[in-house]
C-alpha cells in the first residue's frame, strides 16, 4: 500500500484506509464494482503527497493513487455554513474520524467502510438497510445539499429491482427540503447528469416517482408533474411517460431517445423545449432532436399526409436525425408508428427518385431547379399516393 510508514505522520497511529461508499454497498449486494472511493483516516494531505499520491484538484482534499490511479480522499467532516450545496465548511485532519467521514454521507447504504483486513465498518446499519431494501438518510443534515434528492431518486430506480423504496422519516425530509426551496440551487446540468443514469436503468420511471412523491418534480419539471398522479401506484405504469419509458427498455434505446422520450412530456407553450435544453444543458444534437421530434409530432396531429404536399413539407425533418425520430416514434405513439413508418419509407422512395443531379444536368439551376424539383417529386409522390389508396 505504501502508507503505512508513521514516521511521516504527524499522528501517533499510522494511517488507516478503508473502502468507502457505492462500492462496498455493490459488492455486498452482489453487484460487480467499478470504482473504488477510499478514505484515508489519521493522515494529513503532507503525508499523502510525501508518500507519492497526487493531490487532485477541487475542494477537498482528494489524491490520486501513483499505480492504481484510485482516488484517495482525506477524512472530513462537513458542517453548513450557507445554502445550496457549496455552503459547507470542511474539516480535514489527521483526528477526523471513520465514523466522522461516514456520517457526512447521504445514504446509510452508501456510508458502510470496509478495511484492509476485509471487516465492515457499519455505524448506521447501512447492512441492515440493504437487506430491508431501504433507502434512508444518515442523519437529519441531509437535507442540506439538494443533490441527495436526485441521487435518491436515481437509486430507487437502479435499485428498484431489489425492491428497494424510500424510509418513511427520509420521505419526510425530502418534503422539508422540497418546502425549504432547496432545490432551486440545483444547477440543470447536475439533474440532467443523475436523470441520465436513471434513465439508463431498467426502471427509469422510478427516478421521476420518487421525485414526484415529495413534490420536487413540480419545482424541477412542472409540466411532466401536472400530467402525473402524485402517489405512485401499480396502475401509474399506463401513464403515457411510463409507458414510453418502459417501451424505451425493452428496446434497449439509446440515451437521447430516453431523454427525449421523457422531455416531451415536460414542456409546453410556458415551457419551451428551447428553455429546457438550456438549463438542462443538453448537447446540440439531442436538443436539436427534442425540437424536431415535438415538430413532428405537433405535424401528425394537423396534417391527414394523404397527399404530396404534406410529404414534400415533412421529409426534409428527417434529414439528420431521421431514424432517431422514426424510434421515437415507435416509442411514443407504437399505433401510430405501425401505420406511418411504411408510408413515410414509401414517400422516402418517391421522392428520391427524383434526383436534383439529373435536373442541373439537363440544365435547370438556381430557384427555378428547386422549383422544378419540387414539382417532379409532387408528381411522383401523387401517383406513389394513388397507387397505395
Ligand atoms: P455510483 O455507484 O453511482 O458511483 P456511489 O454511491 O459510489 O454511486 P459516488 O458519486 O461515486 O456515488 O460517491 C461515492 C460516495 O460518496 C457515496 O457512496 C456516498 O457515500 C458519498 N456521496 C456522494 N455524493 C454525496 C452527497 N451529495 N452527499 C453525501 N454523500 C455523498
Ligand atoms: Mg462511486
Amino acid at each position: 500500500m505504501g502508507i503505512d510508514n508513521p514516521q511521516s505522520s504527524q499522528s501517533a497511529e499510522p494511517p488507516r484506509i478503508y473502502l468507502v461508499g457505492g462500492a462496498v454497498r455493490d459488492r455486498l449486494l452482489g453487484l460487480p464494482v467499478v470504482d473504488r472511493d477510499w478514505v484515508v483516516v489519521g493522515a494529513t494531505q503532507e503525508d499523502m503527497v510525501a508518500r507519492g499520491f497526487e493531490p487532485l484538484p477541487g475542494d477537498f482534499p482528494v489524491f490520486r493513487h501513483p499505480e492504481t490511479g484510485e482516488e484517495y480522499a482525506l477524512a472530513r467532516r462537513e458542517t453548513k455554513t450557507g445554502s445550496g450545496y457549496h455552503g459547507f465548511s470542511v474539516e480535514t485532519g489527521p483526528d477526523v474520524t471513520l465514523e466522522e467521514d461516514l456520517a457526512r454521507r447521504d445514504l446509510t447504504i452508501n456510508a458502510m467502510a470496509e478495511d484492509e483486513q476485509g471487516n465492515i465498518i457499519d455505524p448506521f446499519n447501512g447492512r441492515e438497510d440493504l437487506e430491508l431494501g431501504l433507502l434512508r438518510h444518515v442523519t437529519p443534515a441531509w437535507v442540506e445539499d439538494p443533490v441527495r434528492m436526485l441521487r435518491i431518486a436515481r437509486f430507487a430506480a437502479r435499485f428498484a429491482p431489489w425492491g428497494f423504496r424510500v424510509a418513511h422519516g427520509t420521505h419526510g425530509l425530502m418534503k422539508k427540503m422540497v418546502a425549504s426551496g432547496e432545490l432551486a440551487h440545483l444547477q440543470g446540468a447536475r439533474v440532467r447528469q443523475e436523470m441520465e443514469k436513471a434513465l439508463m436503468t431498467d426502471r427509469p420511471w422510478r427516478f421521476f416517482q420518487v421525485l414526484h412523491a415529495c413534490g420536487a418534480l413540480e419545482q424541477l419539471f412542472p409540466v411532466l408533474a401536472r400530467g402525473l398522479p402524485q402517489e405512485a401506484h401499480d396502475g401509474d405504469d399506463q401513464a403515457a411517460p411510463w409507458q414510453v419509458l418502459s417501451r424505451a427498455v425493452e428496446a434497449d434505446a439509446a440515451l437521447p431517445l430516453r431523454l427525449v422520450g421523457i422531455l416531451q412530456y415536460a414542456v409546453d407553450a410556458n415551457h419551451p423545449a428551447e428553455q429546457l435544453s438550456a438549463w438542462l444543458a443538453l448537447d446540440r444534437s439531442t436538443s436539436a432532436l427534442l425540437r424536431e421530434w415535438l415538430d413532428l409530432r405537433a405535424r401528425l396531429e394537423s396534417a391527414s399526409f394523404r397527399n404530396a404536399d404534406d410529404w414534400l413539407d415533412l421529409l426534409p425533418l428527417f434529414r439528420q436525425r431521421g431514424e432517431a425520430l422514426e424510434q421515437l416514434l415507435s416509442l411514443s405513439m407504437p399505433e401510430l408508428a405501425a401505420d406511418f413508418l411504411p408510408r413515410l419509407e414509401m414517400a422516402r422512395q418517391a421522392a428520391g427518385r427524383v434526383r436534383g443531379e439529373e435536373l442541373r444536368q439537363q440544365g435547370w439551376e438556381g430557384r427555378a431547379l428547386g422549383e422544378e424539383l419540387r414539382r417532379r417529386r409532387k408528381e411522383a409522390l401523387t401517383s406513389a399516393l394513388e397507387n397505395t389508396t
